[in-house]
């Protein structure tokens, strides 16, 4: 039964997508099957690994709105070990569509439910916001990988962000537990880097993962070719911070 983790901060551009695709692909090379579902209208994760939506015949969306069987939906990238659940920009659409919905909170987890024996791991890159297709991903998850920017106000969000997971705990997933904080765009020279990881790991005391990801420009390069670092540019330090990464997750699941 695979591992379902939701990648997910509501702040914009703190390093969920970079941090889901990278992962994906580095648990995908080190063995371990994997599923990446693309649940943000924007597509991020969809392109960053070489895949064009207009070119999906089905997609997250369809599976959400239409009762397509997620089965249907997913495809194969180029890359070991990874699959895709696309995304579509009627996603926007399902945010409403779910909210009118019955059983709203758990449409994910049902059109996950007969997939995850397939893999080892299910990575959902979540959209920054806290609507309903987050809400969706943390009812279907077993786990939450929280990407923190080593920047001002990094903090800002995250006791609403905790807030909603306190509520979705209580409502419809007691099992739902914190993965891990991963820090990200770190720059070690900075002063500033140093305050905010010192206060991240006071705020979340043991669930900081030992891997920082470096702030690098190969990182941000490679989702232009289509490309996880990993084969774009597989000594870079982005790649290399995601494998560590990716063999923490691993250890984590025994
Ligand atoms: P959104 O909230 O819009 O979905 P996000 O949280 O998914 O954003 P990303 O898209 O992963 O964030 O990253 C935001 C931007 O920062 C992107 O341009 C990405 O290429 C860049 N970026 C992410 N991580 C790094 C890094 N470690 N080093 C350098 N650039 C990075
Ligand atoms: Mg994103």
């Amino acid at each position: 039964m695979g591992k379902i983790i939701a990648v997910a901060n509501q702040k914009g551009g703190v390093g969920k997508t970079t941090t889901a695709v990278n992962l994906a692909a580095c648990l995908g090379e080190q063995g371990k099957k994997t599923l990446l579902v693309d649940a943000d209208p924007q597509g991020n994760s969809t392109s960053g690994v070489g895949v064009d939506r207009r070119d999906c015949p089905n997609s997250l969306y369809d599976v959400l709105v239409g009762g397509e069987a997620a089965a249907e939906a997913v495809l194969a990238t180029e890359f070991a070990g990874l699959s895709l659940l696309p995304s579509h920009m009627d996603l926007a659409a399902a945010e409403i569509e779910l909210a009118l919905s019955e059983g709203r909170e758990s449409t994910l987890k049902k059109a996950l439910t007969g997939l995850r024996a397939d893999y080892d791991f299910v990575l959902i890159d979540c959209p920054p916001s806290l609507g309903m297709i987050t809400a969706n991903a943390l009812v279907a998850a077993d786990t939450l990988l929280i990407p923190i920017q080593c920047e001002y106000y990094a903090l800002e969000g995250l006791s609403q962000l905790m807030n909603t997971v306190r509520r979705i705990k209580r409502q419809y997933n007691d099992r739902l537990e914190v993965e891990g904080v991963l820090l990200t765009m770190y720059d070690g020279r900075l002063n500033l880097t140093q305050q905010v990881v010192a206060e991240v790991k006071k705020y979340f005391p043991r669930k900081v993962f030992h891997t920082v990801i470096p702030r690098t420009v190969r990182l941000s390069e490679a989702p232009g070719f289509g490309q996880p670092a990993l084969y774009y540019d597989r000594s870079s330090r982005g790649a290399q911070a995601y494998g560590e990464l990716a063999r923490e997750v691993i250890a984590n699941d025994r």
